[in-house]
């Protein structure tokens, strides 16, 4: 993710998931991947969102800044030095009760 200051690319510190337990209107979770970053360059220190990845049904939609596709079955996302995995065993507990 660029940096608003100074325009560099800088990859994440530290990220983790925002997961949405409200299904959309197919059906699915929406997990968000947030991240926090520190500029190299100027020292600037912002959050931001990294992905967001809608799981459930057949398919998993993977939505970044820059590319939106739909993956077939549990297949894994990989782009340009950025591996994201999602176990979507985890989703398991957060069903609901109904
Ligand atoms: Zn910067």
């Amino acid at each position: 993710m660029r940096c608003p200051k100074c325009g560099l690319d800088v990859q994440p510190e530290k990220t983790w998931q925002l997961i949405s337990p409200l299904p959309d209107s197919e059906g699915r979770i929406t997990i968000t991947i947030m991240g926090s970053f520190k500029c190299s360059n100027c020292g600037h220190i912002w959050r931001g969102v990294v992905s967001k990845i809608k799981a459930g049904g057949d398919n998993v939609e993977v939505e970044g800044s820059a590319s939106k596709r739909v993956l077939e079955g549990k297949d894994k996302e990989k782009r340009e030095g950025q591996v994201i995995e999602v176990d979507l065993s985890d989703l398991d507990d957060i069903e609901s009760d109904e």
